[in-house]
């Protein structure tokens, strides 16, 4: 079976990959299988910058093609923030609870109709002696007073998908990959670079 390498360490990310991918036949392995001491410092001010990072590091430390995924929450109210700090939203020993929480608190005042946010996701493709490529997608939601659902990781839980009338963590995994930022920018990436990880894979 075909593998990819996500460079990631974060649970969350890589299960959504493995439903993303599973359509393609393709294998999951993060840096948990190939690279468990490898940590990259993501330094960078844009999902770009920090996707570039993750993903020229870990192909040229393995010499392997890699996919790296930079994502976070954008809030209006909070003029795009916790963006790419989103995973660091509530300091140093943050967890996806303590996030949730002081994202609450700081929406604690703001209507219903102005907790308009989204995801973002910006994936860079990165190979020994090729160019690095970027794909990104979005999912426009409404940030919920409570969270709801067990789905998902990080925000999923009080990030509210209209379309679907639920939050991103009451939907199955196939449902949100059919709905996220994650899947939108898989999908941009099948689509422009024809198949998914070239002859490399
Ligand atoms: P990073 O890309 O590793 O810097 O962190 C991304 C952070 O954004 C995660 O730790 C989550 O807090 C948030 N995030 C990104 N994608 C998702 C998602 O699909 N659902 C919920 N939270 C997400």
């Amino acid at each position: 079976m075909k593998e990819v390498i996500i460079a990631t360490k974060n649970k969350g990310k890589a299960k959504d990959f493995e439903t993303l991918l599973a359509p393609y036949g393709v294998r999951v392995l993060t840096l948990h299988d190939v690279a468990e001491d490898l940590d990259v410092e993501e330094t960078g001010t844009t999902f770009r910058e920090n996707a570039r990072l993750k993903a020229e590091t870990v192909a040229e430390r393995l010499g392997k093609m890699v996919i790296a995924d930079d994502s976070g929450l954008a809030v209006d109210a909070l003029g795009g923030r916790p963006g790419v700090y989103s995973a660091r939203f509530s300091g140093p020993d943050a967890t996806d609870g303590k996030n949730i929480e002081k994202l609450l608190e700081e929406l604690a005042d703001v209507p219903d109709e102005e907790r308009t946010a989204r995801f973002i996701c910006v994936l860079a493709v990165s190979g020994p002696g090729r160019e690095t490529h970027y794909y990104e997608g979005s999912c426009e939601g409404r940030i919920m007073r409570t969270p709801s659902g067990d789905n998902g990781f990080g925000y999923d839980p009080v990030f509210y998908v209209p379309n679907e009338e639920r939050t991103m963590a009451q939907l199955t995994p196939e449902e949100k990959a059919a709905v996220s930022h994650r899947g939108a920018a898989i999908r941009q990436l099948e689509e422009e670079a024809g198949t998914l990880f070239g002859e490399e894979g």
